[in-house]
């Protein structure tokens, strides 16, 4: 998978792509992520790619030139599944837009600031817009990490335990279960026995009801929506 990311904040998005597991998938060659500061692409010779907004009011609006110029390039060379804007009015991010995600090849990430983009960027390049949670962040630099991160973790190969992404909470829309390592008492609290006893049958066992359980107690919700949806 090959993720381009646009922005005017280059570094804010490159350490968080540049570790663990997503530094680990990038290592073995299962993803690619590009990041492109948008200033490259402007095409004034001031170089600037934010602007006042028209009608008046504070702050300044992503233009519209070097932003089109960026995707257009991109474009001529490859085939994109998604042109993703990330924006606190999008669709909310969440598990199974991650898993759709990470079965697709190619796709733009471009991270807002200021008061966001030209609108027009919006109605006419744009295939998908994603919210990371109903909160605004200074820019769409982390949310794009945030959406990054999830959907690369999911790319078969980049977990070498291939079960261990499938067991992760929001997976069949249950909450993960509890998990421990040594020592086995530390001040007298215990690990559950039933972790020691060796019966992986009801091991798996105990992890579905805690499953259960925790979603039951915790994200009620969660239980009646449509796994595949
Ligand atoms: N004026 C905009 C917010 C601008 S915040 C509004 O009220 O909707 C600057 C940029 O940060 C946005 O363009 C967007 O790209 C990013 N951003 C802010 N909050 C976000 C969120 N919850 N999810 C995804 N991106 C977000």
């Amino acid at each position: 998978m090959r993720i381009d990311i646009i922005t005017v904040q280059p570094e804010l998005i490159q350490s968080p792509l540049s570790h663990s597991i997503v530094k680990r998938a990038i290592d073995k060659g299962l993803a690619e992520i590009i990041i492109h500061n948008l200033r490259d692409y402007a095409t004034d010779k001031y170089k600037s790619v934010d602007d006042y907004a028209f009608g008046g009011g504070a702050g300044m609006v992503m233009k519209i030139e070097p932003v089109y110029k960026a995707i257009e390039n991109l474009k001529q060379e490859r085939d994109y599944d998604e042109i993703i804007y990330t924006s606190p009015d999008g669709t909310l991010f969440n598990q199974n837009t991650a898993n759709e995600l990470s079965t697709y090849q190619n796709l733009i990430i471009l991270c807002g600031h200021y008061k966001g983009v030209d609108h027009r960027i919006r109605e006419h390049l744009i295939t998908r817009e994603i919210s990371i949670g109903n909160y605004v962040l200074s820019g769409g630099e982390l949310a794009a990490a945030v959406i990054s991160d999830a959907i690369i973790r999911l790319i078969p190969g980049v977990i070498s335990d291939e079960t261990s992404a499938l067991t992760d909470s929001f997976q069949d829309n249950l909450l993960a279960p509890p998990v421990y390592t040594r020592p086995e008492t530390f001040k007298g609290w215990r690990v559950p026995e039933i972790l020691r006893s060796g019966n992986f049958e009801k091991i798996e066992k105990w992890r579905f009801e805690q499953s259960l359980e925790r979603t039951k107690n915790l994200r009620p919700e969660l239980l009646d929506e449509d796994p595949d949806e």
